[in-house]
C-alpha cells in the first residue's frame, strides 16, 4: 500500500493518517487488532471484558462468512445474510473498541499503525488481514474477470450474469449470445467448484423458468484447473467424485490447462485452446495482504508472513500474525497451514489464550493445529467429505455440509434467514434473489 506524499491521491490521507484516532485512555496495555475476519473475530471474543484494552481496526465494518460467496453470486443467498455488523458482535465488549478504517503503515519502531483515519499506537499488534486475490500477474484477466473473495466481488458476479442472460436475449447476433452466456471458471479448488456447481444448477433449474427464449443447454460452464485434477487439496476419492458430480451438471472440466490471456470476450489458454465468453470467474488462488513497512525477511512463499509457534512474527516480540496471512513453516508444515477457516479461528482462540497466560505471567504453549477435516459442496445433494481417515460423498456429506456451514454463520438471524433460503429453494428449486439493483460495468 502506498502512502506517499509526493503523490496527490495519497497527500490527503498522510495528513489525516498523521492525527492520532481518538481511543479511551486507560492504564491496561493496548493489544491492536487488524481484521475482523475468522481469525482477528475469534481472539477478540475470547479477550471479552478481560483486562487488556483491545481495538479491533477493520476496512469493512461487517464480518464476511467467505465459504458462502458462491451462493450470493449466483442468488441463492442475499448479502446481508452471510455478513454481520462487528459493532453488533461486540455489543457488551467492554474492554473492545472498533474503529472503521484501512491500515497503510506500520512503523514497528515506534508502535505505531497508520490509517487511513489517523494512527494509533500499540503495546501488542495482531495482524489478522487474510488474503487477496492472486491473479498472478495476468494483468488482462485482472482488468477484465472478476474475483470471487468478498461481498462485493460477489455481488459483481451476480450482476455480470444476470445482466448478461438479458443481453443474450436482446442480440440476435449467434456469436455474442454465446459468449454472453458462456461461463469460464479459472481454479478447480474448493471455490472453483462449488461455483461451477452452483452455476450448473442455475442452468438446469432457473434458465427454462426465466429464459424461455432459451433452449435449456445454452449456458456453457467450463471449469479450468491448471493441475492434473480438480479438488487437489482433499483426498482422491473426493476429488474424483466431485469430478463425477461436475460432469453429472454438464460442466466441461478442463485440467492440466491454464488461462493466459482474457480480453472480456476471449479466454486464450496456454494450450492454444479458445473460449469465447463474456463471464470469467477467478478462483484459482489467494495472496498474503498486509500494510507496509515490514521487512522482506518476514514473507514467505504466497506473500504470508513467517511466524514461530507462538504466532510472533520472526523478529518481533509484539507482532503477531494469524489466519490466511501467516505461515508456520514446520516439518510437519512445510508450506504452512491450510488457508482456510478452521486453522484461522484456531489461532485466534491460541492467541488469546498467550494474552490471558502471559497476564498470569505464564509463559505460551507452542500453537497446535487440530484438523477437523475438509468438506465441498457440489450444488445441492452432493458433498464430498474427507474426515480422519473417513472419505465419503453423497447426500450424507452434503447434509454434514449444510449442517456445518449453518452452525458456523454469525448471528443466530443469519443461520436462521440461510436455513430458510435453503429449505425453500431445497424443495422449490428455485432462487430468490434474481434481482439487478444497480448497473454492473466492469472497469
Ligand atoms: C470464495 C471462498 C470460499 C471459501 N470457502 C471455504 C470453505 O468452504 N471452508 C473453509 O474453511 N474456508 C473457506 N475459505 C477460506 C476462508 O474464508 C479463509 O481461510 C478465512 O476467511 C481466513 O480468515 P482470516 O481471518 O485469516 O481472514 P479473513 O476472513 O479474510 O479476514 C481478513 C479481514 O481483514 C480485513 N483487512 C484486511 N486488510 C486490512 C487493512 N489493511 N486494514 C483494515 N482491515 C483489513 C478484511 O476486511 C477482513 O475483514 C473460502 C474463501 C473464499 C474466498
Amino acid at each position: 500500500m502506498k502512502n506517499d506524499c509526493t503523490s496527490n491521491v495519497y497527500e490527503d490521507i498522510e495528513c489525516r493518517s498523521s492525527e492520532t484516532i481518538c481511543l479511551p485512555k486507560t492504564t491496561l496495555k493496548r493489544l491492536v487488532v487488524i481484521g475482523g475476519g475468522f481469525a482477528g473475530l475469534e481472539l477478540v471474543k475470547k479477550l471479552k471484558n478481560k483486562p487488556i484494552q483491545v481495538v479491533l481496526i477493520d476496512k469493512n465494518n461487517f464480518h464476511q462468512f467467505q465459504p458462502l460467496l458462491y451462493q450470493v453470486a449466483t442468488s441463492g443467498l442475499e448479502p446481508d445474510s452471510i455478513a454481520f455488523p462487528l459493532r453488533k458482535q461486540l455489543a457488551g465488549y467492554k474492554n473492545v473498541n472498533f474503529r472503521l478504517t484501512e491500515v497503510l503503515q506500520i512503523k514497528p519502531k515506534e508502535n505505531t499503525i497508520y490509517t487511513t483515519k489517523g494512527k494509533i499506537t500499540y503495546d501488542y499488534l495482531v495482524l489478522a488481514t487474510g488474503t487477496a486475490t492472486n491473479f498472478f500477474g495476468l494483468k488482462s484477466v485482472q482488468k477484465n474477470g472478476l474475483g470471487l473473495k468478498d461481498i462485493r466481488d460477489s455481488l459483481n458476479i451476480r450482476h455480470m450474469m444476470l445482466q448478461n442472460l438479458e443481453q443474450a436475449t436482446i442480440t440476435c447476433n449467434e456469436k455474442e449470445k454465446k459468449a454472453l452466456t458462456n461461463f469460464v471458471i479459472v481454479g478447480g479448488g474448493p471455490a472453483g467448484i462449488e461455483m461451477a456447481g452452483a452455476l450448473a444448477e442455475f442452468c438446469k433449474y432457473i434458465i427454462p423458468k426465466d429464459y424461455p427464449e432459451f433452449s435449456a443447454s445454452i449456458m456453457k460452464i467450463y471449469l479450468i484447473e491448471a493441475s492434473n485434477k480438480i479438488l487437489g487439496v482433499m483426498s482422491n476419492n473426493a476429488s474424483s467424485q466431485s469430478l463425477k458430480y461436475l460432469k453429472d451438471l454438464n460442466v466441461n472440466v478442463l485440467i492440466n490447462e491454464s488461462v493466459i490471456d482474457y480480453d472480456g470476450t476471449l479466454v486464450k489458454t496456454k494450450s492454444g485452446k479458445e473460449i469465447q465468453a463474456k463471464n470469467l470467474i477467478w478462483a484459482a488462488g489467494v495472496k498474503g495482504q498486509f500494510p507496509e513497512g515490514l521487512d522482506q525477511n518476514n514473507i514467505v512463499r504466497g506473500n504470508r508472513l513467517k511466524v514461530n509457534e507462538n504466532l510472533l512474527v520472526e523478529g518481533f516480540d509484539n507482532i503477531y500474525a494469524i489466519g490466511d496471512v501467516s505461515a508456520m513453516i514446520t516439518e510437519k508444515t512445510p508450506k504452512g497451514h491450510p488457508q482456510v477457516a478452521q486453522p484461522a479461528i484456531q489461532q485466534g482462540k491460541y492467541l488469546a489464550d498467550s494474552f490471558l497466560r502471559a497476564l498470569k505471567n505464564k509463559q505460551p504453549k507452542p500453537f497446535k493445529y487440530s484438523d477437523k477435516g475438509s468438506l465441498a459442496t457440489i450444488g445441492k445433494r452432493r458433498a464430498v467429505a474427507d474426515i480422519g481417515k473417513l472419505k465419503f460423498s453423497g447426500y450424507l456429506a452434503w447434509l454434514l455440509w449444510s449442517f456445518v456451514h449453518l452452525m458456523s454463520i454469525s448471528g443466530f438471524k443469519n443461520k436462521l434467514l440461510v436455513g430458510l433460503n435453503w429449505t425453500i429453494s431445497y424443495f422449490s428449486y428455485d432462487k430468490s434473489n434474481r434481482l439487478i439493483i444497480r448497473k454492473f460495468k466492469k472497469n
